[in-house]
């Protein structure tokens, strides 16, 4: 039990079918984009999590038959025998930790293009492929056989899953993503058979599949159901009322019920666009239709919160994916009563930018996650410091805190300096900003930290210098410092600096989170940048009543936010608060009053009238005191000074994942092998070669 008895209730064990989850925390499948080239990381990673104490660790979606393959994306598979081991090695791994091991099986349907199995896509009616990126050829409707088909393969993968270890394994329908989906769906199911029109026909495929699993399982593993409790897109898709008579026609035969909302970007909706518990309006209420276990997701990092929506039962068991992501420790801490521990999840979706760009997952508060079987890196445990020599860290950025906090558990002295007043760096600005204030959530865990660390001591207002860090003699000094927004347009299209009338008004971000706000009304934004950055500012200079045109090259704005799935719904709040977006337009020149556009296809320029311009274009790197303690080199042996290292942003600008990760990466390295840059530096399996 908890040390602290309010927390009890998350704690006590409960039955799923014919396995007894230790306590309520459950990890929902989630994407990791390691899948099937990552196999031994990723069995780790879950490993990690089950370590962490979380009762139910499960898989990303698997696919069940090579007839629906979502390359380019990378999940797993279980397509016949010899994908068994890579999956047995992730159960493994989570039952070497009392967890029990979740696998979801899938078949994508319309939404698989088989890139790589140049299959027909097979669908309930043979509509145009629903992938992400209006691929050019449509799926076959499937007949009676397909449908027999069907049946028979999910079986014979339910059957491996259980010989790869798995306990519970799913029959999943949720996120409008998949071929179950598809046949709950009025507006993907056309057909005029059995299994098409009336609710009870819809259904019938889910209800087949869930008695198959049960009947080739059933006897030891769980069989839960996946479902989405509404599509948020009204009456043109489920909603909760139809879903809810769904769940009412098949309610005993799952042995637990794991509920989402579909799309995708609405079940992990970013903390710019939602609270903590947001769906807990569209599940109160169906543990009425259903006597078997709930489970819910809504990034929740709050225990008091997960207690309350177990105490008024709302859900049996508290589904995490993010929050297990930023700490996979949560249940442990819970546990322990070390709430203030816990590394909160941000809400910030870089995570889920892993999966879209098919690289292995990373997470902006954990940056050991992906690494702990690539680099040996632990969420929770650092090795001892191998030297007595101190380290001074320069800037309490995202990079500076976490390389502090980390050194400080290695043991290490550490002297972390920071010029303002107040710790975090661009996160403590940032979050300031509309949306962003759970960013905070960077800072405010490694703050926590620090304090606890007597060995570790923080001086703010203390703005060094590189004569300043050679008077200080430490022998290792870590240049943190962060950069600043450009002033003069550099970055992706303008190389050099762009044409900037005498007398123009032109302010950068940093202007901007420093108060300094454009004169006039009429503000363009030049966003060049195409992360969070001007559409967060476009949205900002809205709410004060600025008139505001977000200008960019590309299609849309921010759209980089694609991969953080917050595109869509930072293009409907800007339009919404009357930003004007023009897309596809290059900013050409300044000039006092207004400013020169043109189009990237046919380069027709225009002028536009604008009072002032802000400039999201690229960052400059403030490695002043490196590069100073560089030229000084001389002066180091009589300073004691061995080694200068600049980490983060003051290295070359990027997200706070990858400051984070730069500060994490110093103290994981500091005393360990050399590392060149000859040898790959992280462990990686290769393709077996078939004779
Ligand atoms: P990163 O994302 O790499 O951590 P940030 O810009 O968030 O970078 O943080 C850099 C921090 O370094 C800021 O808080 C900034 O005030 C601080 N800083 C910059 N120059 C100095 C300096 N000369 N002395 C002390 N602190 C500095
Ligand atoms: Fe949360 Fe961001 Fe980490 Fe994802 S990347 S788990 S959203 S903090």
């Amino acid at each position: 039990m908890s040390q602290d008895t309010r927390f009890d209730i998350l704690l006590q064990p409960i039955e799923i079918g014919p396995v007894t989850a230790r306590n309520r925390f459950y990890q929902v499948p989630h994407c990791t984009g390691m899948g099937y080239r990552d196999p031994t990381a990723l069995a780790h990673m879950r490993g990690v999590k089950a370590e962490g104490g979380w009762a139910v660790v499960c898989t990303e979606q698997v696919e069940f038959h090579w007839s629906a393959d979502i390359t380019p994306f990378i999940e797993l598979r279980l397509w016949d025998d010899r994908d068994v081991p890579m999956l047995a090695r992730m159960a493994e791994q989570i039952h070497a930790h009392g967890a029990l091991a979740g696998l979801e099986l899938v078949h994508n349907g319309l939404h698989g293009p088989n890139f790589q199995s140049r299959e027909v896509p097979l669908a309930p009616t043979g509509f145009p492929v629903a992938g992400f990126g209006y691929e050019p050829l449509q799926a076959r409707t499937m007949d009676k056989a397909d449908i027999r088909n069907l049946r028979r393969w999910h079986r014979a993968a339910a059957l491996r899953a259980r010989r790869a270890g798995f306990d519970l394994i799913y029959v999943y329908g949720g996120h409008a993503l998949n071929i179950l989906h598809q046949f709950l769906s009025r507006e993907f199911n056309h057909r005029s058979d059995e299994y098409g029109g009336s609710l009870e026909n819809r259904v019938r495929l889910l209800e087949e599949l869930l008695i198959d699993t049960r009947e080739a399982v059933g006897d030891t593993c769980a069989v839960p159901c996946r479902l989405s409790m509404d599509e948020l897109r009204g009456a043109a898709g489920l909603e909760r009322a139809e879903t809810e008579d769904m769940i009412g026609l098949v309610a005993e035969i799952p042995d637990l019920w794991d509920l989402c909302l579909a799309g995708w970007e609405n079940d992990s909706l970013s903390s710019r666009f939602g609270e903590e518990g947001g769906q807990e309006p569209f599940i109160a209420g169906v543990k009425k239709l259903t006597t078997k276990p709930v489970v819910g997701v809504g990034r929740y990092t709050s225990p008091d919160r997960m207690a309350a929506v177990v105490r008024k039962g709302i859900v049996d068991l508290i589904g995490c994916a993010r929050p297990s992501i930023a700490d996979p420790f949560l249940p442990k801490k819970v546990e322990e009563g070390r709430i203030e521990d816990i590394r909160e999840c941000i809400g910030c979706n870089i995570c889920v930018s892993g999966d879209y760009t098919m690289s292995p997952i990373r997470c902006t508060q954990n940056p050991t996650m992906g690494e702990e079987w690539r680099k040996g890196w632990h969420p929770e445990r650092i090795r001892p410091k191998e030297t007595e020599k101190p380290v001074l860290i320069v800037g309490a950025g995202p990079a500076g805190l976490e390389a502090a906090q980390a050194l400080g558990k290695r043991g290490y002295e550490v002297t972390l300096a920071e010029q303002r007043t107040e710790l975090g760096g661009r996160v403590a600005r940032e979050c300031r900003l509309p949306g962003l204030a759970a960013w905070g959530r960077v800072r405010n865990w490694r703050a926590e930290q620090l304090h606890k660390l007597a060995n570790v001591s923080v001086y703010l207002d203390s703005a060094l210098d590189a004569d300043t860090v050679l008077e200080f003699g430490c022998p290792r000094v870590v240049i943190a410092t962060g950069a600043r927004w450009r002033r003069d347009g550099v970055g992706r299209h303008w190389t050099a600096p762009m044409p900037i009338g005498d007398g123009a008004q032109v302010l950068t971000p940093d202007d901007i989170m420093e108060d300094r706000l454009p004169q006039g009304g009429r503000v363009i934004v030049w966003d060049d940048d195409h992360y969070y950055m001007g559409g967060v500012l476009a949205e900002l200079l809205a709410d004060k009543g600025y008139e505001t045109t977000c200008v960019t090259a590309a299609s849309e704005v921010s759209t980089w936010s694609r991969n953080t799935m917050e595109q869509h719904f930072i293009q409907t709040r800007l339009l919404e608060k009357g930003v004007r977006i023009r897309a596809f337009r290059l900013l050409n020149r300044i000039s006092p009053g207004c400013v020169e556009t043109s189009c990237v296809h046919t380069g027709r320029s225009e002028e536009v009238e604008a009072d002032a311009v802000v400039l999201v274009t690229s960052r400059t790197p403030a490695d002043r005191i490196a590069a100073d303690l560089a030229r000084r080199r001389d002066r180091w042996p009589d300073a004691g000074l061995e080694s200068v290292d600049a980490v983060g942003d003051a290295l070359a600008p990027a997200t706070i994942a990858h400051a984070v990760y730069a500060g994490r990466r110093y103290a994981e390295e500091l005393d360990g092998p050399a590392i060149t840059g000859d040898a790959v530096p992280f462990k990686r399996e290769l393709a077996e070669l078939v004779d």
